[in-house]
């Protein structure tokens, strides 16, 4: 008989898929790594085992104990879905421009959540880095992962991550983008990529992040913008700069527009930072021959965005192009 142990086994190994159409007029190879496909439905199931191990490790967690965090949902998903499975409790706390379905995943694996104000600064006492601070400090035996420092988050994309890119691709992968949030993913998966193919005769692989316009890692001051989980107003410890070879800024309405086209056109419905990671590969990827292979990573699906990306009078309300232009019956019988 074939089966995982637990959920948890299932995390990683992601398959890669060509992007056909979108990619129109390129002669490089395109392939998008679709990290929905985690038993969370995210990339970040990968940093949350890493996470949890190495607190049980330390003596950070103890049986019994409680995991806080600040997220935006998916590494809350992650967190969840390991916690759980070892009897710990879970407090997250969101900043309120996440949607309500993404709330509403956490809730239905057991977490709790805290709802904070998106439109304040780190530092004041509302924002959600400093609620979250507040809550593990004053929670006996609480744990914050801190995902926007702890080493354990680029190490499991070092490990993983990385390794599975240069495994699927021959060795032939040219470059690689990915959006940044914490800077988790670009930092290990790139790492690993740079030093495997440092001294082949392809050349060191070439490291792109994918950014908001308005976020600092492509020299904004962190003026808010809508597509969720990536770009930030500060810089985080998990972030290395030194890994990355070049920023790309991406705007919402870019970012959007991309997004309802991976659904339309390549069968592949997922997150607002996917569209804006895959605008970023294409303008990498025009300037390449067709040698070049572009690997772009799909952090989590579209099913957390139908009430936003995905409906037509959130899109309009926020002064984007409607999303899916349903017909009426008059404009079917002509
Ligand atoms: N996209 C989404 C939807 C995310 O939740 C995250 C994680 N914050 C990212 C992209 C960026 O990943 P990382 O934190 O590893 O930079």
């Amino acid at each position: 008989m074939k089966y995982a142990q637990t959920v948890t086994d299932l995390i990683g190994d992601t398959p890669l898929v060509k992007l056909n159409r979108v990619t129109e007029g390129i002669s490089a190879t395109v392939l998008a790594k679709v990290e929905y496909l985690n038993p969370g439905g995210s990339s970040k199931d990968r940093i949350a085992t890493r996470i949890i191990d190495a607190a049980e490790r330390e003596g950070h967690l103890k049986p019994g104990g409680t995991i806080v965090e600040p997220t935006s949902g998916n590494t809350g998903v992650g967190l969840a879905l390991v916690a759980q499975q070892r009897g710990y409790r879970c407090v997250f706390v969101l900043p309120d421009k996440v949607g309500e379905d993404k709330r509403n995943v956490l809730t239905a694996y057991g977490a709790e959540i805290v709802v904070t104000p998106t439109a304040v600064a780190p530092d004041d006492p509302e924002s959600y880095y400093s609620v979250s601070d507040r809550l593990a400090a004053e929670i006996p035996g609480a744990f914050k992962p801190n995902q926007y420092a702890n080493p354990n988050g680029p190490l499991s994309h070092y490990e993983t991550t990385g390794p599975e890119v240069w495994r699927d691709t021959e060795g032939r992968v040219t470059h690689f983008v990915a959006g940044v949030g914490t800077g988790g993913t670009i930092t290990g998966a790139g790492r690993y990529l740079r030093e495997i193919s440092d001294e082949t005769p392809r050349g060191r692989v070439q490291i792109v992040g994918a950014d908001p316009v308005g976020s600092v890692y492509s020299g904004g001051d962190g003026r808010p913008y809508l597509v969720e989980g990536v770009g930030e107003d500060f810089w985080p410890g998990a972030y290395d700069p030194s890994v990355v070879d070049r920023v790309v800024a991406v705007s919402d309405q870019q970012s959007f527009d991309m997004t309802l086209r991976l659904a339309r056109e390549e069968g592949l419905l997922v997150g607002g930072s996917c569209g804006m990671a895959v605008v970023a590969a294409l303008e990498v990827a025009r300037e390449l021959g067709p040698d070049d292979v572009v690997v772009v990573l799909l952090p989590d699906g579209g099913r957390g965005y139908l009430g936003k990306i995905f409906n037509e009078g959130w899109m309009r309300r926020h002064g984007f192009a409607a999303a899916t232009g349903s017909p009426t019956v008059a404009d079917l019988l002509g």
